[in-house]
């Protein structure tokens, strides 16, 4: 057998879509641009000089001082895996929090760490309850660390995160948080919150190249870590070892950082600078509400209650009678328009649609509605025409936007 080229491959390029699906989010063209510059070597003094800014650019968004804040080489996924890597030793109990699919995914984590998980399960679509994790706590007085997700993408709910860190301080535990969906679209205040361990990823609401997933350690768990028996079981995620590299004193070789794609994150962090923390969490905020003003004329429901909602990731039920498959595949075809379908549980049931970054402006909303619009009808679903952008525009025009943000602005 003969394993020649094949002749048919050409270069490969992908159609504009517009991204309002879970992630990965639009990038904006300096983001984008960022990606092309030339490669440099990862221990370049001037590469060196850019993981610097970028890490006190992570320590803004994620409004921390823990020195040790920097973009993990991987998806969130990587992130995730980090924490729980480092921080549980075989025989720990942790307090696992599951209302959707990445709760799961933090108890499969305490399993493969040897760790011994206690789940608190809520209803997805609810937050997860305090006064649930509290009784836990009382019962599980042994317990070590208390993990859980900010922002459960999987039905679009927000805990509160403030408060469940609160208690498991007041139980002696420390806390992951996951705050994947949460970072740059909603409030996260790492340090006033005292969260201990927090991960994120770059495809979300930074709406960076996915791939990167920055991370922020408090003293407390880098000493903790220190003090490890135990090796770490992973060699890539070990703490200490990527401290030669991220770390504030030594750079020396840990594994290949991707210098394209940091550079990506740089510029992505450096227009939520440009921008201001507190003005893209309203301008999410402010296009949400007009996507929910718009998705509730064509009698969407959605999955989660109001006061719980997340601005950046609305799940709302399919149609009774409505092939949901069908919709998006049309959304794609006819618009070019990702949306999210429904994961796990929920698979079938919903629809995601997410504005997260720079898909977060109100072309997009707007785009969305009229093309839900024209798809529907196609589909033989009563629609008003013009309904969903009416009660879109009014929603916008009562919630006027201070400054067109330089993120969407440029685009
Ligand atoms: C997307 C997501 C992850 C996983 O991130 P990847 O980059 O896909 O690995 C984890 N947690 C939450 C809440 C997410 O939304």
């Amino acid at each position: 057998m003969k394993f020649r080229p094949s002749k048919k491959i050409t270069t490969f390029y992908p159609p504009q879509r517009t991204l309002m699906g879970p992630g990965p989010s639009d990038i904006h063209p300096r983001v984008l641009s960022a990606l092309s510059r030339p490669t440099i070597g990862y221990l370049d003094p001037v590469f060196v000089e850019m993981m610097e800014e970028l890490k006190s650019m992570l320590r803004y968004a994620f409004q921390t001082a823990n020195p040790l804040t920097f973009p993990v080489s991987g998806p969130g996924s990587v992130g995730m895996e980090m924490c729980f890597v480092n921080m549980v030793n075989p025989g720990d109990k942790v307090i696992v929090c599951r209302n959707g699919v990445f709760g799961g995914r933090m108890i499969e984590n305490v399993e493969r760490c040897q760790g011994v998980p206690v789940v608190v399960d809520d209803a997805w679509g609810t937050p997860v309850d305090p006064q649930k994790l509290e009784d836990t706590l009382k019962k599980h007085r042994d317990a070590k660390i208390v993990a859980f997700v900010q922002a459960e993408t999987s039905t679009g709910v927000m805990s509160d995160a403030r408060t469940l860190v609160e208690i498991a301080h007041r139980h002696h535990c420390l806390t992951i948080v996951d705050a994947v969906t949460s970072l740059g679209g909603a409030p996260l205040k790492v340090d006033e919150w005292g969260v201990d361990a927090c991960y994120s990823a770059s495809q979300k609401c930074l709406s960076c190249a996915p791939g990167l997933s920055p991370i922020t350690f408090s003293e407390r768990i880098v000493d903790m870590v220190k003090k490890r028996k135990e090796k770490v079981h992973s060699w890539f995620m070990d703490l200490g070892l990527l401290l030669g590299y991220w770390g504030n004193t030594t750079r020396t070789y840990h594994h290949t950082a991707p210098t394209n794609s940091l550079y990506a994150l740089h510029e992505s962090l450096l227009m939520l600078q440009e921008e201001g923390l507190e003005a893209a969490w309203a301008r999410h905020q402010r296009n949400y509400k007009a996507l929910k003003a718009g998705l509730e004329t064509f009698g969407l429901r959605f999955l989660v209650e109001e006061k719980s909602r997340l601005p950046q990731m609305s799940a709302v039920h399919v149609l009774p009678g409505v092939d949901e498959k069908e919709v998006r595949r049309r959304l794609l075809h006819d618009y070019d328009l990702e949306i999210g379908a429904g994961l796990g549980d929920l698979a079938g049931k919903v629809w995601r649609f997410g504005i997260m970054g720079y898909s977060c402006k109100m072309e997009n909303v707007m785009l969305c509605l009229c093309a839900l619009e024209t798809v529907l009808a196609d589909m033989g679903v009563k629609v008003e025409f013009g309904a969903a952008e009416s009660a879109a525009y009014h929603a916008y025009a009562a919630n006027p936007s201070p400054l067109r943000s330089p993120r969407v602005a440029a685009g």
